[in-house]
């Protein structure tokens, strides 16, 4: 199925090795970063300026990608750098009812859902190590030429879904219909430029693949419908294009998991995605660890590491309107992840609940954080440490490399891999499967 089919190839994704490259180094990859740099968050400002790049205009011009500040927080706690400012961390003296850890899609739902069952009687803080929330779901918007660019950076696609379900049920909640686009008519005297709904390159006479100075192009060569042509042209062994070839084709014999926990998905759920690849379709690791680097980008997990299920569990669980096919609005899922904000902080994005609504309006910052409302949501606040204390749960998060602590009642944690770099406590087998995007709950 499609989701599955993150299978992109781009000359830069190809890249390998342990060999830190010149571009790489050029950004300053290879620089030492002291702790006292760290921790002062005071990086060489050139580093920092050629790491982030230019980002645009609007919401998000400060947040492109995992700008250099986030990344260094994030090495922060994988280097468990913060561990031993622990005992100088500022308590705030705010407890919350529930803290969120991370306010991407998953985060922001959890605090919306939280919020919804009590009825908005509680409080809820979202700590959110990016400048703005969303996660993956975030966009970019560029001028060009007074036209106004707008991208999207990760997840871009909804997924239209079935009447009574939980997806439609959530999308009702914050104000938004889940129905597919009417698209318009292509209307110029020219040929018709066929476009799909999504941004992905899956195929179709105007997809492209690129190869580059690795592929012995330097000056770089297109490939136009490689699909529809085979391959035939591409400066790649035999050999790989067949592989590449049966990896998009997969094994139609294959029967995918019915429902959640049946025999097929508890076997799914006892292998790596690469393995099940090896399996089904007949290639090689190599192959897979080289060709296919996206193939669990998704999940933003590699093949080797993530579980065989994880790939299925999205269709199995949230079953969609597949016949309405996946949709995307400019900014991609920025606007989902705005309307949750908007139904938890309604001040903090004024203007209609829709997606254009959503897309044209600007968020009012100082109103996501503000003593009294239900919810809150604090940015640029890098989760360093989750332990149980006292009645609740103290959480340290760093901003600008200074610790502060709140205490919480409950917790959910929705960030992915720093899960169980940040609960001293985790059990083993909750961190193994913390790696990608699950939610855990801590509490008293
Ligand atoms: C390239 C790409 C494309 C995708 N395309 C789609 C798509 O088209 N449609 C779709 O439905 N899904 C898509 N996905 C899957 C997508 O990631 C999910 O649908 C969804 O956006 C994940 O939300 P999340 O909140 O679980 O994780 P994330 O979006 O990763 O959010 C987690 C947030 O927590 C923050 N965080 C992590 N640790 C900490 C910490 N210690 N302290 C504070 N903050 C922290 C992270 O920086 C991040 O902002 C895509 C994923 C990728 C990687």
């Amino acid at each position: 199925m499609r989701r599955r089919e993150f299978l992109k190839i781009a000359a830069a994704s190809l890249a390998g090795g342990g060999v830190i490259p010149q571009s790489d180094r050029a950004l300053g990859m290879d620089t030492n970063i002291t702790r006292a740099d760290f921790l002062n968050g005071a990086p060489a400002a050139t580093v920092q300026a050629d790491w982030d790049g230019y980002g645009g205009v609007g919401d998000y011009s400060s947040a492109n990608g995992n700008t250099y500040a986030v990344m260094t927080a994030g090495h922060g706690i994988r280097d468990a750098l913060y561990k031993g400012e622990l005992k100088g961390a500022q308590p705030t003296g705010e407890t919350f009812d529930c803290v969120v850890v991370g306010g991407g899609i998953s985060g922001l739902a959890a605090a919306h859902l939280y919020t919804e069952k009590t009825s908005r009687s509680k409080r809820c803080l979202v700590l959110e190590d990016h400048p703005i929330f969303g996660g993956e779901a975030r966009r970019n918007e560029f001028l060009v030429d007074r036209h106004r660019l707008i991208a999207n950076q990760g997840s871009s696609m909804f997924f239209p879904s079935m009447p009574l379900s939980f997806t439609q049920k959530f999308y009702e909640s914050i104000g938004f219909d889940g129905k597919p686009f009417e698209y318009q008519q292509w209307g110029g005297g020219k040929p018709e430029l066929k476009l799909t709904t999504v941004p992905y390159a899956w195929g179709g006479p105007n997809a492209g693949m690129f190869f580059g100075a690795r592929f012995g192009h330097p000056e770089g060569l297109w490939l136009i419908d490689p699909w529809g042509k085979n391959l035939a042209g591409a400066p790649l062994p035999e050999h790989i294009k067949q592989q590449l070839l049966q990896a998009r084709k997969g094994n139609p014999s294959f029967v995918p998991p019915k429902t959640d926990g049946d025999e097929v998905a508890r076997a799914l759920d006892k292998m790596s995605l690469e393995e099940h690849l090896m399996q089904r379709d007949g290639l090689s690791r190599e192959f897979i660890r080289e060709y296919m680097p996206t193939a669990a980008d998704g999940a933003g997990s590699s093949a080797d590491e993530i579980s065989a299920y994880a790939s299925y569990a999205p269709e199995v669980l949230f079953p969609w309107n597949n016949a309405a096919g996946e949709q995307t609005f400019p900014g991609g899922n920025t606007g989902i992840a705005r309307l949750i904000v908007k139904a938890m902080i309604p001040q903090a994005l004024p203007g209609p609940a829709t997606l254009s609504g959503m897309c044209a309006e600007t968020v009012d910052f100082p109103k996501l954080d503000q003593e009294g409302q239900p919810v809150r949501i604090r940015l640029g606040a890098t989760v360093a440490d989750v332990r149980h204390e006292g009645d609740g749960v103290d959480v340290s998060y760093a901003v600008e490399g200074r610790l502060y602590t709140v205490h919480a009642r409950s917790v959910v944690m929705s960030g992915g891999w720093t899960t169980w770099r940040t609960i001293p406590d985790l059990p083993k087998p909750i961190a193994l499967r913390t790696s990608s995007s699950t939610v855990c709950l801590v509490s008293s």
